[in-house]
């Protein structure tokens, strides 16, 4: 913010300007990059929402009592069992609702507030973005939300925005239990039995009467929205990218993986913001120009981003500009 004359040329010298393989982790360099940057694009991941406290329930671990958490992200799971996915996700909208957008959400939305030309594309279904007040038309949800609800029936396009009813229905009221002194949610355990919930127990289409409800999100093998994809791709193509963020997520699935490299086609700098993203077997993914910093992205993003958005106050938060 007040950098002088004096401060630019020095870095000028001694940073990225001269070398492009500058230390991918130098904080300096990367704030002088920040400054030059105009059009900035961010990909998150669950890893963004890791210091709120909500589990990423992928990958290794990534188990809701005995069932491989991806199994159960499934249209088949859905038909074959809506009451046991209905769960999971009540499970997940409860602690979502209970946690806090922390300051790596609260950094970008302020950077958003900053910058028109920042957008920041999220696969969190948790809605803490949106809670950290980042303007919605700088924010595209890619994997819907926890808290739409929509129709089962694939014909029918009944969809409810910001339904927070906890628990969602009377029968799903075990997902949304709050234990005494940190003990376990029987629901977590797989030997718990709990009672099988059937379809005529949650609320049907208000539109086609036929389908049930079901959540809003996306789920393997299904489309991501097409206008969505539409704005975000006009968004790419409609000048140059300076910058973008790839911040908790490994960025492996479709269609997060082609935006790092539609971007970087574009012009953009890639900064990797995950712990393991100064790991030895992630470091092929540094190109030249590019940083990396392995870091828990709310403990990172308030000093990364510090140039253009300051510092927050004692309350945490970085204000309007
Ligand atoms: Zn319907």
């Amino acid at each position: 913010m007040d950098s002088t004359p004096a401060d630019t040329s020095a870095s000028a010298e001694t940073s990225t300007t001269n070398h492009p393989m500058a230390p991918h982790n130098d904080i300096e360099a990367f704030h002088q990059v920040l400054k030059s940057s105009r059009r900035i694009l961010a990909l998150c991941g669950a890893g963004l929402s890791a210091s709120s406290g909500l589990p990423t329930f992928r990958g290794a671990g990534g188990f809701w009592r005995n069932y491989d958490a991806t199994q159960l992200a499934t249209v088949r799971a859905f038909k074959m069992d809506a009451g046991i996915v209905w769960l999971f996700y009540s499970y997940r909208r409860h602690l979502a609702l209970k946690a806090e957008p922390n300051m790596g959400h609260r950094a970008l939305a302020a950077l958003a507030r900053r910058n028109m030309d920042f957008l920041c594309l999220t696969q969190n279904v948790d809605n803490l973005s949106q809670r950290a007040e980042h303007p919605s038309s700088q924010l595209k949800s890619l994997h819907g939300s926890l808290y739409d609800i929509k129709c089962s029936n694939e014909s029918c396009d009944w969809i409810q925005k910001g339904n927070f009813d906890d628990p969602f229905c009377a029968a799903l009221a075990p997902a949304s239990v709050d234990m005494p002194n940190g003990e376990p949610l029987p629901l977590l355990d797989p030997y718990h039995r709990v009672k099988h919930i059937g379809e005529d127990e949650i609320p049907k289409c208000p539109q086609c009467k036929k389908g049930i409800q079901r959540p809003g999100v996306v789920w393997f093998g299904e489309d991501l929205d097409a206008n969505m994809m539409m704005d975000i791709s006009a968004w790419m193509r409609a000048e140059p990218i300076d910058l973008m963020f790839v911040i908790g997520t490994s960025a492996q699935v479709y269609p997060a993986a082609s935006y790092i490299d539609k971007a970087r086609k574009r012009g953009a700098r890639i900064v990797t913001i995950n712990p393991e993203a100064e790991d030895e077997a992630e470091m092929y993914k540094i190109k030249p120009g590019d940083f990396a910093f392995g870091r828990d992205a709310a403990e990172c993003l308030p000093i990364l981003l510090e140039p253009v958005i300051g510092k927050p106050d004692e309350d945490g938060e970085f204000g309007m500009p």
